[in-house]
């Protein structure tokens, strides 16, 4: 049972080669302890490690396996394109093509730019957004994470909460200053904010439902007042959709809400597995963009065929398939089999779910903020439970702070072995 020779050898020799052996913080099992596994191959809901252990998997490499591993759609369409050839730095009609998808979907974007990560949408939407009002002051919440910009790594949530800093080493204090943090879900902090020096900031940016810090949810009233607020004062309202869109609806956290941001990031689900993302919104805010207006943005493999061709045959087969309603029927089954199984065993807890996306919480709630998720983190409990899990052929996300994710691959078999898994961990 779980052996894991070979992934413990392969760590060793990454360890001599890469900071920390992982190109990624959170992958490192730190939050969890003992050692990440290394894959061989991922097919639909599950992956198998070097070691030939079989796990379904929730994490669907954080988002973009929305479809299951390796569907065969996007591996079809790579495979084509790549005929073709696999980057040309000039415009190929694939740009179209997803651009046309993302606008009409989208409901808040009438022009979209790709580029390469979520990192990069945020960082080019916040300039965006600077460029655009003329301002330099952002605000950003307590446990929302928008990649690793540097102006943004401020009480950020995801690996950068758990990293054993409060903040990153290497952001100028000068750039931490133009970044105002605020619990999330607290108007009046907002309010005095924009009262002390509302002509000062840029804009809001927030993780419409934040699912970084655990996964939890705006309280009522709260996206419509900081649409408000920021209309008020002349800011932008920036969405971070790069994990909720194209997964928790056709058109994400805003569609589900009905508000309309300014801008929006997007990436994880639109790339279908390959290296992309995309920030897009109202036209004439898009228009301050080079080489039409004066705030300069760019990528060598932006717009790359490849990757828009997985993200173009991965969003077609989410439309042909209905997925969301797919995903909300299964994610309710998950939901249901998880809640009876705590409950049976007596234990407080808080269970968040949004479609797809879900969060257990070893802690009676309510989580609506950082310092909750932290406390319910904190409990301790979670790291005894990722490693039973993990040794019956369960793979959860290795830290407490993170969101589950389930693709249109995971039958109800799976969820019913995972229910069972689950209630053995908890016996
Ligand atoms: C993952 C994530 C990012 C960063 O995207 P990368 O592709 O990892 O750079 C930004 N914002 C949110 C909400 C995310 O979940």
């Amino acid at each position: 049972m779980h052996e894991n020779n070979l992934s413990s050898k392969l760590f060793n020799n990454a360890k001599q080669l890469i900071p920390g052996g992982v190109n990624s913080p959170v992958r490192a099992f730190r939050n969890v302890g003992g050692e990440p596994f290394f894959v061989r191959a991922a097919k639909g809901s599950k992956i198998w490690d070097v070691d030939n252990n079989e796990m379904i998997d929730y994490i669907g490499t954080w988002g973009p396996a929305i479809l299951g591993h390796a569907p065969l759609p996007v591996i079809e369409a790579v495979h084509e394109t790549a005929k073709r050839g696999v980057s040309f730095g000039i415009p190929n009609p694939l740009e179209i093509e997803i651009a046309k998808i993302i606008v009409d979907w989208v409901p808040s974007v009438e022009k979209v730019r790709m580029v390469n990560s979520g990192t990069e949408a945020t960082m080019s939407a916040v300039r965006l957004s600077r460029g655009y009002t003329g301002r330099e002051k952002i605000i950003k919440f307590e446990g929302c994470y928008h990649g690793h910009v540097d102006s943004l790594l401020v009480s950020a949530g995801s690996g950068a909460l758990t990293h054993g800093e409060p903040d990153s080493a290497g952001v100028p204090k000068g750039f931490a200053r133009e970044t105002i943090t605020l619990p999330f879900n607290n108007q009046e902090k907002v309010r005095q904010c924009f009262e002390k020096i509302g002509d000062e900031i840029a804009a809001v940016i927030l993780e419409p439902v934040p699912a970084n810090a655990g996964l939890f949810f705006p309280k009522d009233g709260f996206l419509e007042f900081l649409r408000e607020i920021t209309k008020e004062y002349g800011s932008l309202l920036i969405f971070d959709e790069v994990m909720t869109g194209f997964r928790v609806a056709k058109g994400g956290v805003q569609e589900i809400y009905g508000i309309t941001p300014d801008i929006t990031a997007m990436g994880k689900v639109i790339g279908g597995g390959l290296p992309v993302g995309a920030f897009g919104g109202r036209e004439d805010i898009m228009n301050n963009l080079a080489p039409d207006g004066p705030v300069y943005q760019a990528g060598t493999l932006s717009g790359n065929p490849l990757a828009m061709a997985a993200g173009i045959a991965q969003l077609k087969e989410l439309e042909k398939l209905s997925a969301w309603d797919r995903l909300e029927e299964i994610g309710a089954l998950l939901e249901s089999g998880i809640r009876e199984a705590i409950e049976d065993a007596g234990r407080p807890y808080t269970f968040h779910r949004l479609g797809s996306m879900f969060c257990l919480f070893f802690h009676e709630g309510p989580i609506n903020n950082l310092e909750s998720a932290t406390a319910a983190a904190n409990t301790g409990e979670f790291p005894k439970f990722f490693h039973h899990c993990l040794s019956k052929g369960i793979y959860l996300a290795p830290s407490p702070y993170e969101t589950g994710f389930i693709s249109l691959a995971h039958s109800e078999d799976d969820i019913n072995k995972t229910v069972e898994v689950i209630q053995g961990a908890l016996a």
